[in-house]
């Protein structure tokens, strides 16, 4: 078996890491080097390295993770359009992936760039 990723460490609670959010399929916690005011990675419960790695029965988990954006935004305060927050994935080398274990960036706080970098 591969070696756990630093998030699979998270989701088990190898690693300390205070959630913003968990429920059956997903968990949440702040990124470690925020890009933004409010940085905070949504992740799968169950390993799926990269987004364009998922099958069809991970549909439930992919729905799961952009509920729990919309959770997680509420919670924070930044869900009125007038705010706002983006949600970035990131797969491979020329998106920037650094883990290897499907993550979904959910980033506020400031005016965000578009087209991004
Ligand atoms: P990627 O570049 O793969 O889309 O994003 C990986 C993200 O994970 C980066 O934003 C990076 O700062 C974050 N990260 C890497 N290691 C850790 C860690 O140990 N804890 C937390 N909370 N975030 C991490």
């Amino acid at each position: 078996m591969s070696e756990k990723t630093i998030f699979q460490k998270i989701v088990d609670r190898e690693i300390p890491a205070p959630l913003v959010y968990e429920d059956e399929l997903v968990a949440a916690f702040n990124d470690i080097a925020p890009q933004a005011p409010i940085h905070v990675l949504i992740v799968p419960k169950k390993v799926i390295p990269r987004v364009g790695e998922a099958v069809a029965e991970d549909q439930a988990t992919l729905g799961a993770l952009l509920l729990a954006a919309g959770k997680i935004a509420d919670k924070l305060g930044i869900k009125d359009r007038s705010q706002g927050f983006r949600l970035v994935i990131n797969h491979g080398k020329d998106a920037g992936e650094t883990v290897p274990h499907l993550h979904v960036h959910l980033l506020a706080g400031r005016d965000l760039a578009w087209p991004p970098g």
